[in-house]
């Protein structure tokens, strides 16, 4: 038998190989069009990235390999251009030679793929523009960016494609602005999933213009470097480099060409045994449709996994008359994206496609953490699951930052086999603290969807929050205090969980009581409190952290326009920042302080960032090298605050490399010291009244994070807080027999403090420092040295001090003794005060 196989990837090689290992008689011809087969397309976006260097490695198998292993003989740089199933042969364009030829066959596998789409903007075809599929794209973007080293790229399409390259051009070192025209990236998330990516892209760099189309492109000279992109919203955007990654598009045209049917979306038709409406032809890959497991419906699953497999299970068709139905066409389009330090995975449906599908569905959303919570280093998640009212499993999806394709693997699995979620149940899942947790995240969402199917809980979604709060329903926060501090429900009433039992008379019991805690845990045993006790409760399903980033994104959207339109001014910004720094330091380059506060958790970079600011003189740089995740919000913050200014912020590979100038460029021409951002009305005031060692050093680092911001800060400390500033060691001073009581009673010194909460005898205490140490976050004895030495005044109450019988010479270094006008006078001039 001769076997012609078009297209040499994903399914083309995967359908050789398996041909020969099932036969050794069959003779195989493989044609492709490019230079090179069986590559890693999944792998382009690391390379343009810098993550792999190596251009060998995204060679899967070598033609050679394919050659004497497999005795395939393999063409490459040949197209296949046309078929005539009558006469069973194809004609084959060979772009080495130009030689046109024929070449006939008993089988033919067509296993050409999806060509990106990309729609007819003006402009679009001009150099500079990249589309993103094959080896050689990716050799051009990456020649193009060595030689004209792009400062901004504008990516086209928020797609898997688009997202992977947001992060690879950043990491690259470009300003990356990402258009999608729809209100998400990522289109097969729903938004519970999905905004804490939008975040995260916010958090790294990337501009984000959603809802937003691309309408022209346009150059000022045809030899320029930069493209002018104008969105839909008229803003003009500079780019030096725009990848469109608008989506693909099965590439039929051959098989259209030969008269062979086609399928949605223009793929090439096939039966459920890989026959196109020509039986000796078979099609497998991204050029075909396959079935969806969850509604049973063609649709298009442009994905690497599903390709190999059929490309491998096409093999047994072609070489025997298998009649079986496929079960490489039934895909359920699991899929998993990196983004930055995030994961986000997908099985089988989303809430939009089970709408539009309109298949019955209830929900469920959790936000376990990936092991353990006592193990150091849990991270949070995200996870929602779709399922019917029977209870099987129709969809999944997580984000976090580890263990998330995990657990969306062990769901496609049980969806894959027709699960349901009462099995996620009695999943018997690995465990041990560094990796999981007894009851694992899986287990968790089946007992949750479980227990709304049996009636424990009635859910109700963060969609629908701010329509109760117009309806002034009776919404209850079961959170503590402390969290609610942190944000809660507009209208929402506090119990906390722990008080509800004692304080159920409260409640009203003839309306609905909506409860929600943080996650959604608290909120389930609330309800389940209040439904035992003959209340109507319903808990908030993922929890406050879920409505939160849900009603956040609207903010978060007015932002991302605000920043785009600022964008091109802030470019003519920065020209006149170089302008007026190169002429200010014309004669002599402009000096480079270097700080590295890598491993140093918040407010330590910050602190180290004000520190050596405030040594340099105005115009000077500062480059900064961090790990903190929260630094580069923090230092733009910072710089807005303190009137430095920002020149760049990269990433790599969980470094922030941040450059900064002192001063507002356009004023250090003039400038000896940088600005004095120290104006009254802006200081900061503390009241800290509490000798609780967490309390201590919330309040220290808020102290210092407010000098490092440029602020005065004034903090008076009074009552039980005076124990903070105590020396450990005895001082030998004169008191009556009262105050040497007080004084043996009272801890002597900031190592002395216990925790407000979980002291237990002192182990607390020693536990948090322990951790804090871990996590190089300063101890609170450093922490008062450097508000110190960073100008904090550190206020003692003279007459708290009298009440509780402590002596001037028992406190620290740096106190000052006060009275409350002193501190009175400090707070007129201050817009924050705070009481700890
Ligand atoms: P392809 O692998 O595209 O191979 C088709 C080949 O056929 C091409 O090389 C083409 O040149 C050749 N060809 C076409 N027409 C002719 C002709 N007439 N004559 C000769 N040769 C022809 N999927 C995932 O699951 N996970 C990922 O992380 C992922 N990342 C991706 C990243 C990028 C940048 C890209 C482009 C794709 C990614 N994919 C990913 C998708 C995955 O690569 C595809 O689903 C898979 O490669 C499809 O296999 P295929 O054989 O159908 O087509």
């Amino acid at each position: 038998m001769k076997v012609l196989i078009v297209g040499g990837v994903a399914g083309g090689a995967g359908a050789a190989t398996r041909m020969r290992r099932l036969s050794e008689d069959v003779e195989i011809i493989l044609f492709e069009k490019g230079q090179y087969i069986s590559y890693a397309n999944c792998g382009l976006p690391y390379y343009l990235g810098g993550t792999i260097t190596d251009r060998e490695r995204l060679i899967v198998t070598k033609e050679s390999l394919l050659r004497d292993r497999f005795h395939v003989d393999v063409r490459t740089m040949q197209e296949v251009i046309a078929i005539d199933s009558l006469g069973k042969k194809v004609t084959i364009k060979d772009h080495s030679s130009g030689n046109v030829y024929d070449e006939t066959y008993d089988k033919l596998l067509l296993s050409p793929g999806a060509r990106p789409k990309v729609f007819d903007i003006p402009g679009v075809n001009m150099s500079g523009i990249f589309t993103l599929r094959s080896l050689e794209d990716t050799f051009c973007i990456d020649d193009y960016i060595r030689a004209h080293t792009p400062k901004r790229a504008v990516i086209v399409g928020g797609g898997f494609i688009g997202v992977e390259m947001a992060e690879n051009l950043s990491k690259r070192g470009m300003d990356v602005v990402l258009v999608e025209f729809s209100d998400q990236v990522l289109a097969f998330l729903d938004k519970e999933i999905v905004y804490p990516i939008h975040k995260h892209f916010r958090e790294n760099g990337i501009k984000l213009a959603l809802n937003t189309a691309v309408k022209s492109f346009a150059r000022d000279k045809q030899e320029a470097d930069t493209i002018s992109v104008t969105l839909s919203n008229h803003t003009k955007i500079d780019a030096g480099l725009v990848l469109m990654c608008t989506g693909v598009v099965p590439e039929s045209d051959l098989a259209s060409k030969a008269g062979l049917a086609l399928g949605i979306g223009g793929s090439i038709h096939i039966d459920n045994t890989y026959r196109t409406s020509d039986p000796n032809i078979f099609a497998v890959g991204d050029a075909v449709s396959v079935t969806s497991t969850v509604s049973g419906k063609q649709v298009l699953i442009p994905l690497a996994g599903p390709a190999n497999k059929q490309g491998r299970e096409v093999a047994e068709y072609i070489l025997s008359s298998k009649e079986q139905p496929a079960s490489a066409l039934l895909v359920q389009g699991s899929s998993v994206v990196k983004v930055f330090d995030q994961i986000a995975a997908a099985t089988g449906l989303s809430e939009k496609q089970l709408i539009s599908n309109d298949i019955p569905y209830k929900k469920t959303l959790i936000h376990p953490s990936s092991h353990a919570t006592y193990y150091p280093g849990a991270m949070p998640m995200s996870m929602k699951m779709l399922f019917s009212p029977e209870g099987n499993i129709l969809g999944a999806q997580a984000v976090g930052y580890e263990g998330v394709e995990k657990r969306i693997d062990v769901i496609a699995t049980v969806l894959r086999l027709g699960g349901t979620v009462f099995d996620l149940e009695k999943l018997e899942l690995c465990y041990a603290p560094p990796v999981s947790s007894a009851k694992d995240p899986v287990n968790m969402l089946g007992f949750t969807a479980a227990n709304l199917l049996k009636g424990d809980v009635v859910f109700f979604y963060p969609q629908e929050v701010d329509e109760l709060c117009r309806q002034h329903a009776y919404i209850l926060d079961v959170s503590t205090p402390d969290e609610r501090d942190l944000g809660t429900i507009a209208q929402s009433v506090s119990i906390p969980l722990d008080e509800l039992r004692g304080r159920l008379s409260e409640i009203p019991k003839d309306r609905k009581i909506y409860v929600f805690c943080r996650v959604g845990l608290r909120g389930y045993i609330a309800a389940r409190i209040l439904m035992q006790n003959g209340f109507d409760a319903l808990n908030l399903a993922g929890g406050y952290t879920t409505y939160n980033s849900m009603s956040k994104e609207e903010q978060a959207l007015k932002n991302d326009e605000e920043k785009l339109r600022t964008l091109t001014a802030s470019e003519n910004i920065m020209t006149s920042i170089n302008d007026i720094a190169s002429q200010a330091f014309s004669d002599s380059p402009t000096k480079t302080i270097e700080i590295n506060a890598c491993g140093m958790a918040c407010p330590g970079p910050i602190m180290q960032v004000a520190a050596g600011m405030k040594a340099m003189s105005a115009g000077e740089r500062l480059s900064v090298s961090a790990t903190d995740p929260a630094f580069a919000s923090d230092i733009e913050v910072w710089c807005e605050r303190t009137g430095n200014t920002l020149i760049s912020i990269q990433r790599d590979k969980g470094t922030f490399h941040v450059m900064l100038q002192k001063g507002v460029a356009s004023e250090t021409a003039n400038m000896q010291d940088g600005p004095d951002m120290r104006n009254a009305g802006n200081d900061k005031t503390m009241v800290v009244f509490s000798g609780d060692l967490d309390k201590a050093i919330a309040s220290f680092i808020i102290a210092n994070g407010a000098a490092a911001m440029g602020r005065k800060v004034t903090m008076f400390f009074t009552f039980w807080g005076l124990n903070i500033l105590r020396r450990s060691n005895y001082v030998p001073v004169k008191k009556n027999l009262v105050e040497k009581m007080f004084g043996f009673m009272m801890p002597r010194g900031s190592k002395k403090l216990g925790l407000s909460r979980m002291n237990m005898g002192g182990l607390g205490g020693l536990m948090i420092r322990s951790i804090m140490k871990k996590k190089n976050v300063q101890s609170l004895e450093e922490l008062m040295k450097a508000a110190i030495e960073s100008g904090v005044r550190v206020l003692a109450c003279q007459m708290s001090m009298d009440v509780m019988g402590i002596k001037g010479e028992e406190l620290i270094e740096g106190v000052e003794l006060a009275g409350v006008a002193t501190f009175l006078g400090a707070a007129e001039k201050s817009d924050t005060n705070l009481f700890i």
